[in-house]
């Protein structure tokens, strides 16, 4: 295992002699291998960033690559399988695929039976694109269904007949997506798929709260020749909080069962706190946050995060394989057919994903799976909750700082910790002052209309009590600093 390093950026003269090294023009003849290498070894590599081997890199939600799945990883590199048709004769690779998928069904608490259609995707923003895909599909066909518009269901398919004809078949004047506090990957991927990114409307209380307003929420759904996507936030990026309660993904479900909508979950990292099921000591909050998202009809989850693996991984998770087959078909390539289908057989992730050829990017999710176990997971979930618990309750002890939303109390910190700093002279620049000492990395962002920073605890090797040392050390010394400076000032 290499040690972990001192700093999390490169500084500005490694960029700076990384930069003017770059090759300008594509070499005539080749520099050769010793040349090329060395040069990537000695220029590039140290104005690399450590946000994946270093557990005080906390933006974004990166995670780190563990050495297993790093290993797995260069196995993959090393056999170079195409995991796109299922070949049983051939190559094990989609059997392992389709084991890893299950065995993570297992860690986050879902019937892998339930999920027919599961897939690896490179990332969240992906498996987002799939579900609005699906869901995209399956109202449209479901609207035609309800008209009862006779024999033209078949018209109804957006995969067949395109968004157009089939929203004219189907009668529906207008598709949206109803959600709140949404990750910005969901108006891309309604960008994508030609529904609009204006089409994500908030249904947020106004309390400002995370949580739908259900009535608003009922009213929507109810609107005639509108059919709709329910996109639950399982885990606003922000703040890390849960956009929906138990009792109400039952009462979603409903609705959308009623009204013929689809419902997709974004759980990227949220939903991972449903390996804490079975623990008592869990916040209530918490809980009750990722409680009944079985109820989707489709699934988000990001691999290169919480299970940390190395990028690119995701997955998505839907229970309607044949909603998948229609979207996704590669139709008519004779030599890529496969067998017949079988309802247990594995089926050829070209027809049920984005992608033809693909990097065989369950290897290192196995990997994981196999050596850290249900166990291994929660031990490394419970440090890394603990240390965002213990960040936030040295903002909340601390006088320049505050823990945002105001008044949250460390209890319902997930692995995200929101906050800024009391003196507004001093927030403007937080995290660039914090990001400057190199010794932890802060994303910033804004929260209620101002600058706020961000805590985003995810790799794993993260070690609450030394951690929250050098945590302390930098916040401690920024906001020092800055009362000295405008001491000097006045
Ligand atoms: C990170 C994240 C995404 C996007 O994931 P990528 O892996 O970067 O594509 C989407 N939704 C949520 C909630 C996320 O946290």
């Amino acid at each position: 295992m290499s040690p972990i390093p001192e700093t999390v950026l490169p500084t500005s003269s490694q960029l700076d002699k990384a930069r003017s090294s770059l090759v300008k023009t594509l070499p005539r003849e080749g520099l050769g291998e010793q040349t090329a290498l060395d040069h990537i070894r000695n220029d590039i590599c140290p104005a690399l960033n450590n946000s994946s081997k270093s557990p005080n890199y906390y933006g974004f939600v990166t995670g780190g690559t563990t050495p297993a799945a790093a290993f797995a990883d260069n196995l993959v590199t090393e056999f170079d399988q195409n995991a796109q048709v299922h070949l049983p004769n051939e190559t094990i690779t989609t059997d392992v695929e389709d084991r890893a998928l299950s065995l993570l069904c297992e860690l986050l608490d879902l019937e892998p039976a339930d999920w027919k259609h599961k897939i690896f995707t490179t990332g969240a923003t992906a498996s987002n694109i799939l579900g609005l895909a699906c869901g995209r599909q399956y109202i449209i066909e479901e609207a035609a269904r309800r008209n009862d518009s006779n024999c033209i269901l078949f018209k109804a398919s957006v995969a067949q007949s395109g968004l157009m004809q089939a929203m004219r078949y189907a009668e529906v004047d207008d598709i949206r997506i109803l959600t709140t506090v949404p990750h910005s990957s969901l108006a891309k991927a309604a960008s994508i798929l030609g529904l609009g990114r204006d089409a994500v409307k908030l249904f947020g209380r106004k309390d400002k709260s995370h949580k739908f307003d259900m009535t608003l929420l009922e009213y929507e759904l109810s609107k005639h020749k509108i059919a709709s996507i329910v996109a639950i936030s399982c885990g606003d990026v922000n703040t890390g909080f849960y956009a929906t309660t138990g009792a109400e993904m039952s009462k979603i479900r409903k609705l959308c069962n009623q009204y013929g909508a689809w419902l997709h979950v974004d759980g990227a990292f949220g939903l991972m706190a449903r390996i804490l099921n079975s623990d008592p000591s869990s916040s209530t909050s918490i809980l009750d946050g990722v409680a009944n998202i079985e109820l989707a009809d489709s699934i988000t989850g990001d691999g290169h995060k919480l299970l940390n693996v190395p990028y690119d991984c995701g997955f998505f998770f839907s229970r309607h394989p044949g909603i998948g087959l229609e979207v996704f078909q590669n139709q008519g390539a004779a030599y890529l057919c496969t067998s017949p289908v079988d309802d247990n057989a594995i089926i050829s992730p070209l027809n049920i994903g984005l992608e033809n050829s693909r990097r065989f990017r369950a290897l290192p999710v196995y990997a994981n799976l196999l050596i850290y176990g249900e166990e291994g997971y929660r031990k490394m979930l419970w440090e890394q909750m603990e240390l965002a618990q213990r960040i936030a309750e040295f903002i909340s002890n601390h006088e320049g700082y505050e823990v945002l939303p105001k008044g949250n109390h460390p209890d319902n910190v997930f692995i995200v910790v929101l906050f800024k700093a009391k003196d507004e002279t001093l927030n403007d620049v937080l995290v660039t002052r914090i990001n400057e000492t190199s010794k932890i990395y802060v994303s910033g962002t804004v929260w209620d209309g101002e600058k706020a920073c961000r805590f985003a605890v995810s790799n794993w090797q993260a070690d609450a009590e030394k951690d929250i040392k050098i945590i302390g050390d930098v916040l401690e010394r920024v906001h020092a600093d800055f009362l000295v400076n405008s001491l000097r000032g006045s």
